[in-house]
């Protein structure tokens, strides 16, 4: 048997306590959420706000829905009564955009700072001298109704362990030294999500705390 709750169950036998998992659902069903559900899975992750808020109304209201895809500011206002960790923060107009439907919802939305880790040109994120830059801002330091509780990035798609390895060192230091500069003293700044289907074990290796993986429950996409 390989169903979605035996891949589950599987999974959560070798993961690290400390790692909390996502299950990225985008593109599969409603049914494949429900079972994911029924095997106790909490946590889901998707990258369309169309297809995520579609998915909230239909399930159940105790799930956690993680925005992991690249987000347009226009989108923001549709999710922002209930999403509880939006991933991919690419920019201070993008954080800005969502303090601000954050603030109509009398919330205060978790999100991740998205970082350029691979060597890949098709990968959104910042480089670590523009989240400096973004973080010292004074629109930041005036943001009530956003909190940055870590980073966010994705390794090159790979058969080179060894680059895997080189890219997702780098976000882990990159971490450690926005804590050090800028949150020091909010242990709220905890959250390292790297790691995807094909290079989990590594991420874990290299520090994460936040895995995203998809195909490795739901199958192939
Ligand atoms: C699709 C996606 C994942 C999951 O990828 P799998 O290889 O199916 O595990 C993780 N993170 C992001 C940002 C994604 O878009």
């Amino acid at each position: 048997m390989n169903s979605i709750s035996n891949k589950l169950e599987n999974l959560r036998k070798k993961l690290p306590e400390h790692v909390t998992l996502v299950a990225v659902s985008k593109t599969k069903p409603i049914s494949a959420i429900q079972e994911a559900y029924d095997a106790g899975q909490r946590i889901f992750g998707e990258n369309r706000v169309q297809e995520m808020c579609d998915k909230h109304e239909a399930l159940p209201k105790d799930i956690e829905w993680h925005m992991i895809g690249h987000l347009q500011s226009n989108k923001v206002k549709y999710m922002a009564s209930f999403v509880s960790l939006v991933h991919g923060v690419d920019s201070l107009k993008l954080l800005h955009e969502i303090n601000q439907q954050a603030a109509k919802h009398n919330r205060v939305i978790d999100c991740l700072l998205q970082f350029h880790i691979a060597s890949e040109s098709t990968k959104f994120g910042l480089s670590e001298s523009e989240a400096q830059a973004l973080l010292k801002s004074s629109d930041y330091a005036q943001m009530q109704n956003i909190r940055v509780r870590g980073v966010m990035g994705m390794a090159t798609f790979t058969e080179d362990d060894d680059l895997i390895l080189k890219e997702l060192g780098s976000l882990k230091s990159i971490s450690d030294r926005l804590k050090a500069e800028f949150f020091k003293d909010e242990d709220s700044f905890d959250i390292i999500s790297m790691g995807m289907s094909g290079d989990y074990g590594l991420a874990i290796q290299q520090g994460s705390n936040m895995i995203r993986l998809g195909s490795s429950i739901f199958g192939k996409r």
